[in-house]
């Protein structure tokens, strides 16, 4: 099974790119879904990181209060290895536990959806990487027009991310979305393609 990491800054359309993965029959594999899926309620991380930052991280239907643990978790470094200590193991247990499901099916494709895949070196890991590309500024604007994120807010978490030069330095492939959804699906689909085409069965 070929790993292929799928990654680019928020709002470059990884999603987009990740659902064609999807309806193609490869097999996708969500990073910030597993993110969520581990601190829902009844899981064992969320009872842990009551016990460390305290009941007020939680609303009122028992369900994690995200802006409340950040503000707390991300006060200072000691606090956020904690929040990392409690989270981290859960996730890789839950990614792997995905990858071997896969395996098991007998699929031929695995694509890990990962906006941080580079910021955190798990690129290495992969057979390939692919890059989905947008102008900043473009990812801005869309940002701001289709998922209702403030300028400014979408600005700062665009900064927090690792630089575009950096990202693409990692690819095998590049996606460009700087155009429009339809030329978006072409170009993967040709990329998707030439994965296959490079990729022969055994
Ligand atoms: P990501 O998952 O990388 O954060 P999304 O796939 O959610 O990004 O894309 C961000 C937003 O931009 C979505 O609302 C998506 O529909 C829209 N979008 C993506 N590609 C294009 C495009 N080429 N033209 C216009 N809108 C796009």
């Amino acid at each position: 099974m070929k790993l292929i990491g799928l990654t680019g800054g928020i709002g470059s359309g990884k999603s987009t790119v990740a659902s064609l993965c999807c309806e193609r029959g490869w097999r996708v594999v969500d990073a910030d879904g597993i993110a969520r899926d581990v601190v829902k309620p009844g899981k064992p991380a969320l009872s842990e990181l009551v016990a460390a930052f305290g009941e007020e991280i939680l609303l009122a239907d028992g369900s994690l209060n995200r802006k409340e643990l950040a503000r707390r978790a991300f006060a200072d470094k000691e606090h956020t290895e904690l929040l990392n200590s409690i989270t981290h193991p859960r996730i890789q247990e839950e990614t792997q536990r995905q990858f071997a499901t896969a395996r098991g099916d007998g699929c031929d494709f695995a694509v890990y959806d990962m906006p941080l895949l580079v910021d955190n070196g798990l690129d290495k890991d992969m057979d390939y990487v692919i890059v989905v590309d947008v102008d900043p500024e473009e990812r801005v604007r869309r940002l701001v027009a289709f998922r209702g994120i403030e300028e400014e807010d979408a600005r700062r978490r665009i900064a927090a991310q690792v630089p575009d030069e950096v990202r693409l330095a990692a690819a095998t492939h590049v996606i460009d979305n700087n155009g429009t959804l339809d030329q978006l699906r072409v170009r993967t689909t040709e990329v998707l393609d030439r994965i296959e085409a490079e990729s022969p069965k055994v």
